[in-house]
This record gives structure tokens, sequence and C-alpha cells, in this order.
């Protein structure tokens, strides 16, 4: 089912690892104006009503709830929605205050996804967050008593310096606040630990734990417990349509249509210049094989056109080769890569891509 997905752009301080559009900045007015001129101007878009609003950042939870609820608003009446299925706002621990985790409530949230990252004060610091682990755990509990039960956490592990006792005192602290979804993001770029071996460690004592503690892996960075998947997120991976508003967000019209909003704000709240393109059948085919084998329930063999698969036909000796070598499940239905697989799922994908 399509989903729309806002973009707040604005962050009270960069991290050293983000190369999310976000800037440090506080105009939000002029921005929330053109985010509402926005969302009117495309409320034709979808032909479905959406089920899902996602409020990402950037840092939603830096603006004042009274623009996030005119967003909320102008969401439900331009789509001619009362009540999302899932509403998830990302936020940052530190501006969890119980007047804000109330007024989320009031807007309508019923998901909320918690920027943690590590439960390591150091690291913290390191990665120039704004929070400490303490106040990760006082978000948590405010948010639950203000009625949140479907709680988030972000992780990121892989990166310089992270051995695997510190990691996984991370992961038990997470644990303990008994989120219902918890996202783990490998470092990339410059910060990323260089050890691959160690990275490829981390991941699986992280798949280990959740498993033993009754998480199910859906996908390479998503887990949750049953029934508590993402339903927005997922709904990218099996290429539903959504609508992105705001600077630098993207949309997608469930075929082969991308669109993108020029990540620029003043440009956005100026003229909203944006960019489109048409994939191609190859295009396409590859994008299904990406974003399907990403996640544990695999690439549905009936979501192929004739012509997909062929090409997939034509990848026979590798499949055979990837199925021995335990990289690929494969049954007449599906294919999935197993969660032993996971890590290097992009190098598995790809060996299947048209040549
Ligand atoms: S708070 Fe999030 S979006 Fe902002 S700089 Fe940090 S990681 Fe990036």
């Amino acid at each position: 089912m399509p989903g729309l997905y806002v973009h707040f752009p604005f962050c009270a301080s960069k991290c050293i690892y983000c190369d999310f559009y976000a800037r440090v900045r506080k105009d939000w007015k002029p921005y929330v104006e053109a985010l509402l001129q926005e969302i009117r101007d495309r409320a034709d878009e979808l032909s479905v009503p959406p089920t899902t609003l996602y409020f990402g950042g950037g840092t939603p939870s830096l603006l004042p709830p009274a623009l996030l609820q005119q967003v909320a608003g102008a969401c439900r009446t331009g789509f001619g929605v009362q009540d999302f299925d899932e509403f998830t706002v990302e936020v940052n621990p530190d501006d969890v205050t119980p007047a804000f985790a109330q007024a989320l409530r009031e807007i309508g949230v019923n998901r909320v996804s918690i920027g943690v990252q590590s439960f390591d004060d150091g690291q913290l610091r390191w990665m120039r967050r704004r929070h400490t682990a303490a106040q990760a755990e006082m978000a948590c509990a405010t948010l639950r008593r203000a009625g949140f039960d479907n709680l988030s956490l972000d992780l990121i592990f892989g990166f310089t310096g992270l051995d695997d006792g510190s990691w996984m005192a991370s992961v038990e602290r997470a644990l303990a606040l008994q989120p219902a979804h918890i996202s783990c993001y490998q470092m990339m770029g410059r910060w990323a630990d260089s050890d691959e071996e160690r990275c490829r460690r981390q991941y699986r004592l992280l798949q280990q734990r959740l498993l033993a503690s009754g998480f199910l892996q859906y996908e390479i960075s998503n887990y949750a417990l049953p029934g508590c998947e993402s339903r927005h997120n997922s709904a990218y991976w099996s290429r539903e349509p959504y609508l992105g508003f705001g600077a630098g967000a993207h949309s997608f019209d469930g075929c082969r249509i991308r669109s993108w909003n020029t990540p620029d704000i003043d440009a956005y709240i100026a003229s909203r210049p944006f960019g489109t393109e048409t994939l191609s059948d190859q295009e396409v085919y590859e994008e299904k094989l990406m974003l399907a084998l990403r996640t544990t329930k695999g690439l549905s063999l009936s979501s192929l056109t004739p012509w997909e698969r062929a090409q997939l036909a034509q990848k026979e000796p590798v499949l055979e080769y990837l199925s021995k070598t335990g990289n690929i499940f494969r049954d007449a239905c599906s294919l999935r890569i197993p969660a032993d697989g996971l890590f290097v799922s992009d190098g598995i994908i790809r060996e299947l891509f048209p040549s």
C-alpha cells in the first residue's frame, strides 16, 4: 500500500558520519509553509489512499509540535485519511520531553524511531551526537509513559575503534529497553572499520543475540518482534508507490518512475525544483533483485515479468553455484539469501545482474 514520507532536513549539529541531507539552521516556518504547499499540490498523485506516514530527517523532533501537527493535518486532509495504520516520527533522545511525547500522541503518531546509535558515552561524544546513553534510556521511558509501545532503536556498528565487547554492551542496553524494533547500520565511509572480518563478526553477534531475544530479522539492517516490522520501510523494498515531500525527498510511482526534490532548502522554499527518471526494463529488474533480496522473505518469482524471468534463467549457472555454496536458497516460488549471507548480500545480488 502507498506511503507518504516527509523530510525535515534540520539538525542542531552534524554527526561525524552523517551523509543525509540535513542542515544546521532554524528557519522551520517557511520550510513548513513550502511543505504544506507541496502536499496540497500533489494530493492527486496517488490513486489509492496511503496507509503509512513517516516523518524523517534530519531531525523532525527539533521542530515545535505545532508545526509537525500542521504537516500531519495537511497529509490527512490532502489524502483523505483519518488515521494512518503506521505513523512514525524519528526523534533524537535529547528532544524527548514529557510534553513533546504527549504532543506526538495528540498528533496521531503511533511509532517512534529513536536515533540512539550507541550506549557508550565516549562513542557518542566521538560521533558528535548531542545526547548521552542515559538520555536515550530516559527518552524511551518518557515515550512509554506517554503511551508509546511501538519503539524502534537505531544502532551503528563497524566503526573505527568499536570492539565486540563494547558493541554487544550497547546491544544489551538496547534490549533492556524492550523495543519492538531495532535497526542496526554498518558505518560506511571515512569512519568505517577497515577490519572487514570484525565487522562481519559484529553483524553475526547481533543477529544471534537478537534472534535469541525473539526478534526476527526481516531485512539486512532491520529486526522486529513478530508483527512489529516497519510497514512503511517494507513497502520501499516491495516497490510500493510512495510520495516524498520536502527538500531531497524521493518519490516512486510503484512502477518505473522515480522522482526527487532537489536537496536544497532555499531552492525548495523558492520554487521546489525536482528531477525525474524513467527506469529502463533492465533497471527495473536490477532494482527488483536489489530490493527483494535484501529482505529475508526474498524475491517472489511471481513478481517477475516473462522478460525478467528470461534474464534470471540466463544466470542459471551462477544460481546453481550460489545455491551449492549456500549463498542462495531457492524453491519453486522464490529466491532468498540466508541470514549468514546477508552481510555480503550486495555482492551476491550483483552476480545475478545481467552481464
Ligand atoms: S542527527 Fe541524524 S540527520 Fe542529523 S546529523 Fe546526526 S545522523 Fe545526520
